[in-house]
């Protein structure tokens, strides 16, 4: 199969920029919580996750920046809902591996390849990876009072 990625990740950004899944919060006391600042571009997300018995169930995300942003947390926030936190820190392994060109595209969701295609653009690597850090930064300090924030270097 000749598929021009440039062109899926394209219309994959875009389509999720105008109409991003699971916007919002989440609201109570267990709720796993992260907030992500992205200095370079200026993107800040906000990560909220219901984590019940090791299961991801809802997903809830604010952001305000970019396309590219936007377009990552809204997929970040389908492809790991309802999956074990373990399942979600493989997600993110092997998102931030085909991004970073660590790995090639292959065995990994045909979605996360399609993102994968902001590998060609270096500059918005840290827009298209700052929800998922985020989401393993909120994974990693449940329940804190004040959300722990995450800024890419
Ligand atoms: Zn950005």
């Amino acid at each position: 199969m000749n598929v021009d990625l440039t062109d899926l990740y394209q219309q994959l950004v875009l389509e999720h920029a105008k109409s991003p899944r699971n916007r919002g919060r989440l609201e109570g006391d267990d709720i796993y919580r992260a907030e992500g600042h992205n200095p370079l571009c200026g993107d800040k997300v906000r990560v909220d996750l219901a984590v019940e018995n090791d299961r991801i169930g809802r997903v809830a995300f604010e952001s305000e920046g970019c396309a590219i942003s936007t377009a990552s947390a809204s997929l970040m926030t389908d492809l790991i809902s309802g999956k074990t936190t373990d399942e979600a820190r493989a997600v993110f392994e092997a998102f931030r591996s085909l991004v970073t060109g660590e790995s090639r595209p292959g065995d990994t969701p045909e979605s996360i390849e399609m993102l994968a295609g902001v590998s060609r653009f270096p500059m918005r690597i840290k827009c298209a990876t700052l929800a998922w850090h985020t989401m393993l930064r909120a994974l990693d300090h449940p329940n804190e009072p004040a959300p722990p924030r995450v800024t890419t270097e």
